[in-house]
């Protein structure tokens, strides 16, 4: 299918109807990651509370704050849902952390891009295998770099669609969402961390300062990602 009759077919519709399209069109070929942030458990709760059978995963590098597993047990608690869990290559991480030790991020962007390959993209590439449409839980005002995105798009380099239903959502509808749902959210938000990640790699951010500030934030070329979503 072309990115235009997709969009054709998605265009108009309610989220949850649209996930529901995806989901009829491409029967399990429709993934969404969650790493449980507030935009990430809107979806969720889409998409559990409407029983709408889209294969739900989550990445755990092995660093992530205890409150984001907590997160994750209330959601699944809340659901009654199965969220897929990949965990990074034991190897891979045992000869990094061998060699360069727990923090080698830290001392280089090379490094730190080895830890987010190892850890987080090279399971990515593996949940992505013989997936047609990818949903993520990116907004076009979280930073620069994603206010260039479109709400579906297609990706040349992993060859599929990705579908962001909450694109044009802003800050406070999404945290007027949780709290109107009771949505399972992460204390972490209520501290000053928006966009949460590994634990070693996020902090706080300033009323007003971008949204993606927090992460890797000793690195200054501006463009924060972990390879994810890069373009
Ligand atoms: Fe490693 Fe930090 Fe990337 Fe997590 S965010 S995978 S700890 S470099």
């Amino acid at each position: 299918m072309e990115l235009h009759d997709l969009k054709d077919q998605l265009i108009g519709k309610s989220i949850e109807d649209q996930l529901r399209k995806l989901a009829e069109l491409f029967p399990g070929q429709v993934v969404f990651t969650t790493s449980f942030g507030m935009e990430d458990q809107v979806i969720s709760h889409l998409i559990f509370e409407n029983n709408i059978p889209l294969e739900v995963v989550t990445i755990d590098t092995g660093r992530l704050f205890k409150e984001t597993y907590t997160v994750f047990h209330k959601t699944i608690k809340t659901y009654q849902k199965r969220i897929k869990v990949y965990f990074p290559d034991h190897e891979a991480v045992e000869k990094m952390m061998t060699e360069k030790g727990p923090f080698s991020f830290y001392y280089s962007k090379e490094n730190r891009l080895e830890c987010c390959r190892i850890r987080k993209v090279a399971q990515l590439s593996k949940v992505m295998e013989g997936m047609v449409c990818w949903i993520s839980g990116i907004r076009s005002a979280q930073s620069e770099n994603r206010s260039w995105m479109n709400w579906l798009e297609f990706d040349e380099g992993r060859k599929l669609f990705k579908f962001y239903p909450l694109f044009d959502w802003s800050s406070d509808e999404v945290k007027n969402f949780i709290k109107r749902k009771n949505v399972p959210d992460n204390v972490l938000h209520d501290r000053g961390f928006v966009s949460i990640g590994c634990e070693p790699c996020t902090r706080a951010v300033a009323e007003g300062e971008d949204f993606r500030s927090g992460r890797w934030w000793w690195e200054t070329d501006g463009k924060k990602e972990c390879g994810f979503h890069l373009k």
